[in-house]
């Protein structure tokens, strides 16, 4: 008898320990789907928001992840594009910390045979994500300076060398002094451990007073005020994420009073909505990977089953660089 199929579930929104290591059917793909063994997960923050409920579900359980790799096992009817032995990639897909799952052939993308299955969950959706907001939402250039928080972290790191490869001056921040250097030797110009050092006064010396062009900010409550201060009159401040909490509603005029600022809330989603911008957006990070102008570092490895584990990790900052489950076959 084959072992039966395990997965992580959520009964209820909580800490890490309501992430529960259960046996799961996985039944056949539907029409338009296809069924995939994983052969690696990656763990993103926002599994945490999905676990603790601040960006709610609609019913439970249900299994967190978003991003994985492996191999196709089974078609469903009406998908032609896709062979059993393909070896496919996504993110973005709910339903991730499984060792097999379905999800619909469109969301998926094929990666290159020889590309491990490990890079390829440690890349897609950080990757994507770092693409769509250093080419999409502002379109940075090497005369770009920019601010971006939490270098050391699995999108951080692998923003700081997108944005070296395209030659911008890259002001990152991080929360220790090893993360700093682990920031700078991936690409920033210029690190601040915004633990020890005032951001704000540092990123004005450092810009000689001017301020940045852009600001990308994922620790939302703990830096919004000082991310707008670091800006030049009409710069960007991109909100994209909330790891000390979720930016407080604020009035429209603090934007006029701070020099005729942008403020944009993007989600990667959005940017990879259609089949071609995702085809786009995935192959466009393989490419920075196999020309190794991006390399990805996972971090650290935990089992699937330790899923747990890995969150207590992340939400402690104890974290660099993107992180991976691994099942147990
Ligand atoms: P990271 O590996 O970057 O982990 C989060 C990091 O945030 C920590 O390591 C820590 O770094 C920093 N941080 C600052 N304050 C806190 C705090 N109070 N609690 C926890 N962490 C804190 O995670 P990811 O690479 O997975 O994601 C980075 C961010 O990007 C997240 O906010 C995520 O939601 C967002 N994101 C948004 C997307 C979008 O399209 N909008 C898509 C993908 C990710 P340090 O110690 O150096 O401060």
């Amino acid at each position: 008898m084959p072992r039966p199929t395990h997965a992580i579930r959520i009964h209820a929104y909580g800490g890490p320990e309501v992430l529960q290591w259960e046996e799961v059917e996985v039944g056949a793909p539907g029409p338009g789907q296809v069924k995939i063994r994983q052969h690696a997960v990656g763990v993103n923050y926002i599994d945490v928001y999905h676990r603790t409920g601040l960006y709610p579900q609609p019913s439970f359980p249900f299994i967190p992840g978003s991003e994985g790799a492996g191999e196709v096992v089974a078609l469903g009817e009406g998908v032609t594009d896709l062979a059993v032995g393909d070896h496919v990639a996504y993110a973005g897909a709910l339903g991730g910390y499984a060792e097999e799952r379905l999800i619909p052939a469109d969301r998926l993308v094929k990666i290159p045979s020889q590309f491990p299955y490990e890079t390829a969950a440690a890349m897609m959706l950080q990757g994507m994500t770092v693409r769509y907001l250093l080419k999409e939402t502002y379109p940075v250039t090497k005369d770009t300076v920019l601010l971006w928080h939490a270098a050391a972290g699995g999108v951080g790191l692998i923003a700081s060398q997108w944005a070296h490869h395209i030659g911008a001056t890259i002001i990152g921040t991080a929360g220790s002094d090893e993360k700093a250097q682990l920031a700078r030797v991936h690409g920033c110009t210029h690190v601040i451990n915004y633990r020890t050092e005032n951001f704000v006064e540092r990123v004005k010396e450092i810009t000689g007073g001017r301020g940045v062009d852009v600001v990308y900010d994922s620790v939302g409550k703990d830096t919004f005020t000082g991310s707008l201060d670091c800006l030049r009159p009409r710069g960007l401040f991109v909100s994209f994420g909330n790891a000390s909490g979720p930016v407080p509603p604020f009035e429209l005029g603090l934007l006029s009073q701070k020099g005729s600022l942008y403020a944009t809330r993007p989600t990667l989603n959005t940017y990879i909505a259609t089949r071609a911008a995702l085809l786009e957006a995935a192959n466009d990070v393989i490419d920075m990977v196999q020309m190794r102008h991006v390399k990805i570092n996972a971090g650290k490895v935990y089992r699937l089953s330790e899923a747990a584990e890995a969150h207590r990790a992340l939400e402690a900052r104890e974290t660099t660089s993107s992180i991976v489950l691994l099942p147990d076959y």
